[in-house]
């Protein structure tokens, strides 16, 4: 389905849990945030019956994230119910990790088409500066288990949260060594990334310039977002950027979001939306859910402003609740 700016929209991206096991400084306050109560948190049925009436709208792809989704009891069940809805054709995850090593093949036999692993440092002290957790190594064992499988695709994403340019260097060597992208996401002012300056993506590229040499940019798309993506000599994987800030790519923005409680929102920025979970359990039809996502998705904004000062209708909600 088109927006109303003529924009295709075929990718939803779902909250399943608020809860998580890290508490990156950028992204969670250290005593967590107070949890949604289970009963608010819809069903792997309802979350499935929404995604039959997306495929209606022309939502083709779906990203399971959180909180941390693999911290939600039987994840792998949910891949494969929605991988088994005619109209979908990939279902892909965004984790931290920590638990992947775990569940890796019940994801792989579920269906799971690619995983994007969070990793904004290989440096011990300061992955537990970061997340205010232990943990670096069950990821780099997730990451591993991850690679046995070369059918799902792998991704590293860094949001850069240390002024180290070791780090960004560490970070990009997985890229040349490993056949894995490597993507750096600058900080977006949202929830307590606000407090962080971002590292632009130009910044970032003389940094691994100086380290690794030319950067080409090529035109290759390797995922569902709006990444653009560079090349550099002897590297097996690619350099990627998703930069909200100094490159806005909203005309080109192809996706809404879910949180865990049902609500879809249109704009990473804008609380507008609708609570669907609200209308399933006061009894609508699969016509009026459709209907009201049909709206949501027409009445996307247009552009995020989170370059400007202030504006109407603001996201209170923390990238957790949002799912990133
Ligand atoms: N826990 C999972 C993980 O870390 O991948 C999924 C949820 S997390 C909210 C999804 C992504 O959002 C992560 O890559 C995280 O680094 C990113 N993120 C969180 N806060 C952000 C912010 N303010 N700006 C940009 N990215 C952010
Ligand atoms: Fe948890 Fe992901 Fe947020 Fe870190 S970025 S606190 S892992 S939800």
């Amino acid at each position: 389905m088109k927006d109303r700016y003529g924009r295709d929209i075929d990718y939803l991206r779902i909250s399943i849990t608020d809860r998580c096991n890290l508490r990156c400084i950028y992204c969670m306050p250290e005593e967590g945030i107070c949890q949604t109560a289970h009963k608010e948190i819809l069903t792997y049925d309802e979350i499935r019956r929404i995604c039959r009436c997306m495929t209606a709208l022309g939502i083709k792809k779906i990203k399971l994230t959180g909180g941390e989704p693999l911290t939600r009891k039987d994840s792998a069940v949910l891949v494969r119910m929605l991988k088994e809805l005619p109209g979908i054709e990939k279902v892909t995850l965004t984790t931290n990790g920590i638990l992947l090593k775990e569940q890796m093949a019940e994801l792989a036999e579920a269906g799971i088409d690619n995983i994007n692993i969070s990793l904004d440092t290989l440096n011990t002290e300061a992955f537990k500066k970061i997340t205010r957790r232990e943990g670096l190594a069950r990821v780099l064992e997730g990451l591993k288990e991850a690679m046995k499988y070369p059918q799902i695709g792998l991704k590293i994403n860094c949001v850069p949260v240390l002024e180290d340019p070791e780090n960004l260097i560490n970070l990009a060597g997985i890229a040349r060594d490993n056949p894995i992208h490597v993507r750096f996401i600058e900080m977006m002012p949202i929830g307590y990334g606000k407090e962080f300056r971002f590292c632009g993506e130009d910044e970032i590229c003389s940094v691994l310039e100086g380290a690794y040499g030319e950067m080409t940019p090529i035109t290759e798309k390797y995922g569902n977002g709006p990444c653009h993506y560079y090349k550099i000599s002897g590297f097996q994987g690619k350099i990627g950027f998703i930069s909200a800030m100094t490159h806005k790519f909203c005309s080109q923005c192809n996706r809404v979001r879910m949180t865990s409680e049902g609500y879809l929102k249109a704009c990473l920025q804008y609380q507008t939306g609708v609570s669907l979970k609200d209308m399933m359990r006061t009894g609508c039809s699969d016509e009026e859910l459709t209907e009201a996502i049909r709206k949501v998705i027409w009445e996307k904004p247009g552009e995020h402003h989170f370059t400007s000062k202030v504006i109407d209708e603001g996201e209170s909600r923390l990238m957790s609740q949002i799912g990133g």
